[in-house]
């Protein structure tokens, strides 16, 4: 059987890797000899899963979404991550990340953030167990997630807006990594998504595998087998749907879908789509698919959700694309707006703006589906964070068909 996951080396394929500064060679070894120990010992399973039940809210509902399964003509089922404590999946590797920290004896966490929610997440987990905080931020996201900064702060975290580049998630997270080449000893990094140096991706993947674990005991007692015909989820970095393909990974019975943030369009400089536009280089330590010109400087991304826009996709995904295992496509921002209130009309759920972007795959690969399938998709997260922009762009969707009454 092929396998998917790292090497001894840190690399999927040819992505992946520990590109790191000398400064944090020996940090970055350290913890590449500790995580594994540490997650599986079961002093440390018993305290994360602990933390995921009571604390986290967990296991999240799988949900069979009977509008929207009739409309794509297949068995749709919502994987509920945005019921989860601070309202997405990120909390899930917060809290196992944590937890490494106090166990390698770490005293300072530092952390980047793009819509607020890894640095929510963080921020919670960090007043959980008392530790001291610095979250990096672009000076752009500090505005329009502004709700997020606040909570951040009253839970005790420090946030320091960053003012290079477009001020955005590639920054914020330059600004995190030049902190812990000052702090190598005592500063535990908490990534948010399967990107940086060799071992993140694969200990960010481990700690949300908890979602598919999750979906086979579910699908098992809901349909009596416990693989889906296709999963599917939005891909920024790629951790929520690292999370959800991680045991079916090497399972060919089960397609992979993923969608990325298409922007304006993938034919125009206003994208994030870095699967579909990248070329091989090396961006916050690790090797991968990246929007960057001829002579490698970092072509700025764009997306209207600020949790998918970041300029390349973790080592596992590239190469997932690459070897043709998953099926990577974009989603546009007025497709995943209108996904987006579609959710929210037909299920009565506000997904986050960037779990829309798998939703909005459903209109263009229903087609594949036959109606007995079984299609289980991410609901990365909540969109109570996205209101804003849900309520700016209300008036360029066509309203669905109301019986009258109040509007
Ligand atoms: C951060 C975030 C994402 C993107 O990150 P991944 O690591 O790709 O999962 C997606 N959805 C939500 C709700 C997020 O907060």
């Amino acid at each position: 059987m092929k396998s998917y996951q790292v090497d001894e080396n840190g690399f999927y394929g040819k992505f992946g890797g520990a590109y790191i500064p000398e400064i944090l060679y020996k940090t970055v070894e350290d913890l590449k000899k500790a995580y594994l120990p540490i997650i599986e010992s079961e002093e440390f399973q018993k305290e994360y899963r602990a933390l995921l039940r009571d604390y986290v809210g967990r296991p999240s509902p799988l949900y069979l979404a009977k509008r929207m399964s009739e409309k794509y003509g297949c068995q749709l089922y919502l994987k509920r991550e945005d019921l989860n404590h601070t309202g997405a999946h990120k909390i899930n590797n917060a809290i196992g990340q944590i937890l490494i920290a106090k166990k390698m004896g770490k005293t300072r966490i530092v952390a980047e953030t793009g819509a607020g929610q890894h640095g929510v997440a963080t921020a919670t987990v960090c007043a959980l167990m008392n530790m001291p905080c610095r979250v990096y931020m672009g000076a752009t996201d500090v505005e329009r997630q502004h709700v997020n900064v606040e909570r951040m702060k009253m839970l005790g975290a420090e946030v320091f807006p960053v003012q290079s580049g477009n001020k955005t998630l590639k920054d914020a997270t330059n600004e995190a990594i030049r902190d812990w080449c000052c702090h190598p000893s005592d500063t535990f990094y908490i990534i948010g998504s399967t990107v940086g140096p060799h071992p993140y991706p694969d200990m960010v993947a481990r700690l949300q595998s908890i979602i598919s674990e999750e979906i086979k005991w579910q699908l098992k007692e809901k349909i009596g087998r416990d693989y889906p015909d296709y999963l599917m989820a939005c891909v920024g970095g790629g951790s929520n749907a690292a999370g959800t393909i991680y045991h079916y990974i090497d399972d060919e019975r089960v397609k992979i879908i993923l969608g990325e943030a298409g922007g304006l369009g993938i034919d125009t400089d206003k994208t994030a789509a870095s699967m579909q536009i990248g070329t091989l280089g090396i961006l916050h330590g690790s090797r991968i698919k990246l929007m960057q010109t001829d002579d490698g400087q970092i072509v700025e991304p764009y997306s209207i959700s600020a949790g998918l826009d970041y300029p390349g996709t973790g080592p596992i995904h590239c190469n997932l694309y690459e070897t043709g295992r998953a099926q990577v496509l974009p989603a546009n921002d007025d497709e995943a707006l209108r996904a987006a209130f579609e959710l929210t009309r037909l299920e009565g759920i506000i997904p986050a703006l960037e779990s829309a972007h798998a939703l909005a795959l459903l209109p263009k690969i229903k087609d594949q589906f036959k109606p007995t399938d079984i299609v289980v998709l991410t609901v990365s997260g909540r969109g109570d964070k996205d209101l804003g922009t849900y309520l700016a762009n209300r008036g360029t969707l066509p309203d669905p068909p109301s019986e009258g009454g109040s509007k």
